[in-house]
């Protein structure tokens, strides 16, 4: 099963949830690490269910199958992404593939400099997508805080988390084989008598020993 995956290698919030524009909402900002439209990953693989052109050319990405949120919950998931000044090659029903780049930032929709506007989801997308929240802004629905949606992956260098807790993705160290093999081995040759020679048939026999061999017999 996928991990949802935040979705920029670069972590600078540049605004918060409930606060500004996103009052009422888990909306945050993502800048990234500098002034250039940073490129925005899929953070599963997932199906775009809708484009919606005639604001900040946002996009609703769902999840193909269920996914592990960060806090724990398995369920479907869709994000909402905005500002990107040009959606070429994406459509409606377009498959996109965990870690792909395909939408950027950008200032589409009066946004002031380039950044992403990103908006978690859980379940499938529904109805329309949005809703009008009660502060008058456009919010997905089913909204949840990203912290409990994405894990940060190993190679997201985190500039300003905004003071949220998001939590590492979690890689399976392997301790290394060959440190156990030798220790295994160093106490095989302290206990047990190493058999040196076996006499074919009955007769008299010479044997060279090296340096601190011993010789067992059986
Ligand atoms: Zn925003």
């Amino acid at each position: 099963m996928e991990k949802a995956l935040y979705p920029s290698k670069v972590m600078r919030i540049s605004q918060g949830y409930n606060e500004g524009s996103h009052l009422d909402s888990f909306a945050i900002d993502e800048a990234s690490s500098d002034t250039s439209k940073s490129p925005i990953y899929a953070p599963f693989t997932g199906v775009i269910k809708k484009i919606y052109v005639e604001d900040a050319n946002e996009v609703w990405l769902e999840s193909v199958d269920k996914v592990l949120y960060a806090d724990g919950t398995i369920d479907y998931m869709t994000v909402l992404f905005a500002h990107a000044d040009s959606i070429d090659g994406l459509f409606v029903g377009k498959k996109i593939m965990q870690k792909e780049a395909f939408y950027s930032e950008g200032v589409k929709g009066e946004a002031t400099g380039n950044h992403c506007h990103i908006e978690c989801g859980r379940g499938k997308f529904t109805e329309n997508g949005w809703y009008k929240n009660k502060s008058g802004y456009w919010s997905i629905n089913n909204g949840k805080k990203p912290e409990e949606c994405f894990f940060l992956g190993s190679d997201v260098t985190v500039i300003d988390n905004y003071g949220y807790n998001f939590k590492r993705e979690e890689i399976e160290v392997l301790e290394p084989e060959d440190t156990k093999e030798e220790v295994k081995e160093e106490a095989k040759e302290d206990k047990t008598p190493k058999l040196i020679f076996t006499s074919l048939k009955t007769d008299l026999y010479g044997i060279y020993l090296k340096e601190g061999e011993e010789l067992y017999l059986k």
